[in-house]
């Protein structure tokens, strides 16, 4: 369907304004399934994060579709499509490189949101006026026709995102209180584009940043992945934490970085976060549980000291401070089992590095976590916490042959076989 634009109409923002966007940069299954939208008479534009990273010169991880065709009309019009989610449906599109999201236009009514004034279901189809009015900034609400070539900017998203600022649509103290994880999106986004947050919006998150004690732990954990694995680890925490964001997400690591007698602490999560931005960066895979080793360990070792000094055998205050640690974190942000299991085990290994006699170093040596725990022993030591000799044991050890390391394995003399276990400056024999 041609659908010419008027000249009269130009200064109208719904005919929208000719841009200059390389479409070479736009995933082709995203363009089939507009130009199929359009034969078909539907409206259907690029939208979000898309459009604003291809604006702005970068390349977009996801696409997403706005139209006025309803799911079901979408799943006809393609053959490889599903239609997901139970509040809001949307449809999938599978192309030959993974799938494009095409949601309905909607609306965000009143009529869903909760005496706190947070959303509780925001399924009503819309114009696509509203559908932009949903959306948490200005500069994530252009929508882009890429067959036309032009650009609706129905909230002055053009203007803020030239001037690097990311503006909330709407009243921020409002629009947080319908959805409190945007707070966490303003900074993400503002770190990663390198955008300003506008001043009212600034005001407002250091005012309810407490609101994210009541978002579901399972969506705060989703956040924090998109927080720490975007490859601005570093920036993104000290950001949350200027915010005072971060107490909501991690309070007992946030206790132990201002606890003077763990000094090391804020180094070593400094080191994990950049270590981890080097990875992204890099192409290299990263893990939650690495993620939360670290953050949590702090908070581990204050209650492992206060159980020792309760009276509790080293082995089983640190036992108990383990368990305890991942059940309080529960309670902020989830984490799931698959994540929980290797967090412990990259923990225990840092007691069992100490046993450098006999068959168990081999044993230790095969384990499935051994090298993500030997990482997080060299960022202990790189922090300033004594165990740069053991740490380079564990180097040498490695890059040894087969017959040195049998001979550094061997017991010296009298007390061969015993393993000294270690916790804090002590040493048990
Ligand atoms: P990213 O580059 O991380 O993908 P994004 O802005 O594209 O950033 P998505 O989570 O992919 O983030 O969301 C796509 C679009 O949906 C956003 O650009 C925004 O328009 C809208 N959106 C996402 N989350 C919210 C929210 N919590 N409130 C309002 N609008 C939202
Ligand atoms: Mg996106």
């Amino acid at each position: 369907m041609k659908r010419s634009t008027p000249d009269s109409l130009k200064s109208n923002p719904h005919s929208g304004a000719r841009v200059n966007i390389d479409t070479s940069r736009i995933d082709r299954n995203a363009l089939r399934v507009i130009s199929g939208l359009h034969a078909a008479g539907f409206q259907a534009y690029l939208v979000g994060g898309g459009v604003r990273d291809l604006l702005l010169g970068l390349s977009p991880k996801d696409f997403d579709i706005a139209t006025d065709a309803h799911p079901k009309d979408v799943r006809r019009l393609f053959d490889n499509s599903r239609v997901i989610g139970r509040r809001f449906r949307i449809v999938h599109v599978y192309g030959s490189k993974g799938y494009v999201e095409v949601a309905t236009f909607r609306a965000a009514g009143r009529a869903h949101v909760n005496q706190k004034g947070r959303i509780l279901t925001d399924n009503i189809y819309g114009s696509i006026d509203e559908d932009a009015f949903r959306r948490d900034f200005t500069a994530n609400a252009l929508y882009y026709d890429p067959d036309e070539g032009r650009l609706l900017d129905l909230v002055g998203g053009r203007q803020d995102l030239d001037a690097r600022l990311l503006r909330v649509i709407g009243d921020p103290d409002l629009r947080f209180r319908e959805d409190p994880v945007r707070m966490l999106r303003a900074i993400r986004l503002a770190v990663k584009l390198d955008f300003k947050v506008e001043k009212r919006a600034e005001e407002t998150i250091c005012r309810l940043g407490h609101l994210l004690s009541e978002v579901p732990s399972a969506r705060l954990f989703d956040e924090i992945l998109k927080l720490f694995h975007a490859g601005f680890a570093v920036r993104t925490f000290s950001a949350l934490r200027e915010y005072g964001l971060f107490q909501y997400l991690f309070p007992m690591t946030e206790k132990a970085l201002e606890d003077t007698t763990l000094q090391t602490f804020t180094s070593l999560v400094y080191g994990a976060l950049q270590n981890t931005d080097e990875r992204v960066r890099a192409g290299k895979p990263v893990t939650p549980s690495f993620l939360y080793a670290v953050f949590l360990w702090g908070p581990m070792r204050i209650l492992t000291r206060q159980l020792e000094l309760d009276g509790l055998s080293p082995k089983i205050a640190h036992d108990a401070a383990m368990q305890d640690t991942i059940i309080s974190q529960l309670r902020y942000t989830s984490i799931p089992k698959r994540m929980s299991h290797p967090m412990r085990d990259m923990w225990d290994l840092q007691y069992r590095f100490y046993r450098k006699r006999g068959k168990q170093v081999f044993r230790l040596y095969q384990h499935a976590r051994f090298r993500a725990a030997y990482d997080f022993l060299c960022l202990r030591a790189q922090a300033g916490e004594p165990v740069d000799r053991l740490c380079e044991w564990w180097t040498v050890f490695q890059d040894a042959d087969e017959a040195t390391q049998r001979k550094m394995v061997r017991a010296p003399g009298r007390g061969a076989g015993k393993t000294p276990f270690k916790s804090g400056n002590r040493t048990y024999h």
